[in-house]
């Protein structure tokens, strides 16, 4: 299943269609296939749709003002990427329009049954609005209808949906993001937080099968979808708006990646008496698995590895998509450790859907505050990175791996030692990233740029970093990399390695030091052009990137030059670092 397009919807005072816009604007690291908007004006929904990205639209000169209206930004599932395809979907009259998040399983059996109606697009999404007006047709209110049209949808979803005929704007949500942020006698519903950060910081986190009600001026009523009364109420968030822009950068992801001068010293802020007692939870469960996927699978990896040397625990890192082969391990002393920037990665919440039937404790590790995986957990730990807007991970990554460091040192009885190494770790990066560093990475990536495969190695805790590192190698600049733990090259790999093939070292003074630069010997023997990521220069490096001496926590800076490195060569090669092709942040394939 993939949910990964923008809902915004303003109901308020100010000119409607210029918020939506903006939001959008600011919601299409989402998705970004084509977009639309309905502003409600008399007598008729006013829509417009376009193929292509927001991005590059100015003005809409064509729209009315109102003080109501939704947008969406789409990642096309049903359909093609066209216009009728786009978001809002309309009823026969063009009086009803609904955007939506999601994939509505039960689609073709509603479709048949709506062969009255004359299809536009050919979406799941259009069905709803067909289904409301066949509501209103019988006299039910718009509130009702809708509430009645969601009760009929199988799958999981967020929509809003609005009418020429009410003043109401209906939202739901079922298993797909939704908020909604409250201003002065104003609104916003969304799929995330940062489409509507500028305005209002005070949010209310929709659950699963929520229904709210918006009437301008008179406020928010919230049920769930049969419509008995619910109680919910705003959190303020800590984020600002300056986190979520540019401030200056060009792109997000070179931003987040500089933002590590703050983050892990901010993701190291937490409660010593809850980590504690989650420490606690992990020394007492009889079975630990440390769950993520992707960028995060490759985070509970480092997380296996060092909670294996300093608190002595053996872990599972499992990746969310391969974890229903291990469900028949579960027993009620099982614990999930969940990783996951957005909280919202749906083989994750599959994942933590199966134990928690099977007794097991949850902790989840998240960056969005108010996310459903934060939510059904017993513990949750934040990762207080700001908001991550690249498509790819980079400081999320860093303070998840801070996390788990700082877990592994307090199921060791040795919490203080542990946050006495992490705060010199963020000490460290905040006077490694600067200029002239990134200068150098900058210098590097044109070299890389002309290659088309390139190589990362490691051993021990760097192996995941390996691995990791190919990652930001391929979604972002999309050089073929591949990641091998060192001592598996003469295995196979090492066939790959002609004259002049990058390849990238990672070195920590540690116990594996002297095997992985043997390794390294052996690539740059047969031709390979070495980049050694090590505190210390080495003869065998042709390329030496330096990052300081941490040991242990060598995974948190050994990172942080391949995202750098990753980022210049997508510059280099003309890719646009946030917005890598088929991608999209908080993608959530089954
Ligand atoms: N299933 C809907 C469509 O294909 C919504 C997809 C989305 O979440 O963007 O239009």
């Amino acid at each position: 299943m993939i949910f990964i397009c923008g809902i915004i919807a303003y109901i308020g005072d100010k000119n409607a269609s210029d918020i939506v816009i903006n939001g959008l604007k600011k919601l299409e690291y989402r998705g970004y296939d084509s977009w639309g908007i309905a502003v409600k004006s008399n007598p008729s929904l006013a829509i417009e749709k376009q193929v292509g990205k927001i991005s590059d639209f100015h003005a809409l000169d064509s729209l009315p003002r109102g003080c109501v209206a939704m947008g969406h930004t789409r990642w096309a599932t049903n359909g093609s990427v066209t216009k009728e395809n786009a978001h809002p979907h309309t009823c026969c009259k063009g009086e009803v329009a609904v955007v939506h998040n999601g994939i509505i399983e039960n689609f073709q059996e509603l479709k048949q049954q709506l062969a009255h109606h004359n299809f536009i697009s050919e979406t799941d999404t259009e069905i709803i609005a067909h289904i409301i007006e066949d509501n209103l047709k019988a006299g039910m209110s718009f509130e009702t209808a809708v509430k009645n049209a969601i009760t009929r949808l199988e799958g999981r979803f967020a929509i809003v949906a609005l009418s020429n005929s009410s003043d109401k704007v209906v939202a739901a949500r079922k298993g797909s993001p939704l908020v909604i942020g409250v201003g002065k006698d104003e609104y916003y519903v969304a799929s995330d937080i940062p489409a509507f950060l500028e305005y209002t910081n005070d949010v209310v986190f929709m659950e699963d099968g929520d229904v709210a009600v918006i009437s301008p001026g008179q406020g928010i009523a919230y049920t769930d979808f049969h419509g008995g009364k619910v109680s919910r109420s705003p959190t303020k968030i800590s984020w600002s708006i300056e986190q979520a822009s540019l401030n200056g950068y060009e792109h997000y992801m070179l931003k987040e990646i500089m933002e590590q001068r703050d983050t892990l010293a901010q993701a190291i802020v937490q409660d010593d008496a809850k980590v504690k007692k989650i420490a606690e939870m992990i020394n007492s469960a009889h079975g630990t698995f440390f769950i993520g996927c992707g960028t995060a699978g490759k985070v509970g990896t480092v997380g296996s590895y060092v909670f294996s040397k300093v608190a002595k625990k053996h872990v599972n890192a499992v990746v969310g998509s391969e974890f229903p082969s291990y469900h028949d391990f579960l027993t009620k002393d099982t614990l999930l450790v969940c990783i996951s920037q957005s909280g919202e990665t749906a083989d994750t919440l599959e994942a933590i859907e199966v134990a928690k039937k099977k007794g097991c404790k949850v902790v989840s590790i998240v960056n969005v505050m108010g996310s459903t995986m934060m939510r059904m957990s017993d513990e949750y730990l934040l990762c207080n990175s700001g908001p991550e807007k690249a498509v790819c991970s980079t400081k999320a990554t860093t303070a998840q791996m801070a996390i788990l460091t700082l877990l592994a040192y307090a199921c060791a009885g040795r919490l203080d030692e542990g946050r006495r190494l992490l705060a010199s770790v963020a000490s460290k990066v905040n006077v490694m990233l600067d200029d002239k560093y990134t200068e150098e990475i900058a210098f590097l990536a044109t070299k890389i740029a002309a290659h088309e495969s390139m190589y990362i190695i490691g051993r021990g805790l760097n192996y995941p970093i390996a691995l990791e590192g190919a990652i930001k190698m391929q979604e972002v600049p999309y050089i073929h990399a591949e990641g091998f733990a060192g001592g598996e090259l003469k295995h196979g790999p090492i066939a790959l390695i002609q004259e002049g093939t990058p390849c990238i070292a990672l070195v920590a003074n540690d116990d594996v030091k002297k095997e992985i630069l043997i390794n390294a010997l052996e690539v740059r023997s047969r031709g390979g052009f070495i980049i050694g990521i090590a505190p210390q220069d080495n003869d065998i490096f042709d390329f030496w990137i330096p990052v300081p001496d941490l040991s242990i926590a060598s995974p948190i800076v050994n990172i942080i030059p391949i995202q750098l490195l990753s980022y210049y060569t997508a510059v280099e090669k003309e890719c646009d670092p946030d917005k890598p092709r088929n991608l999209a942040k908080s993608v959530t394939v089954k």
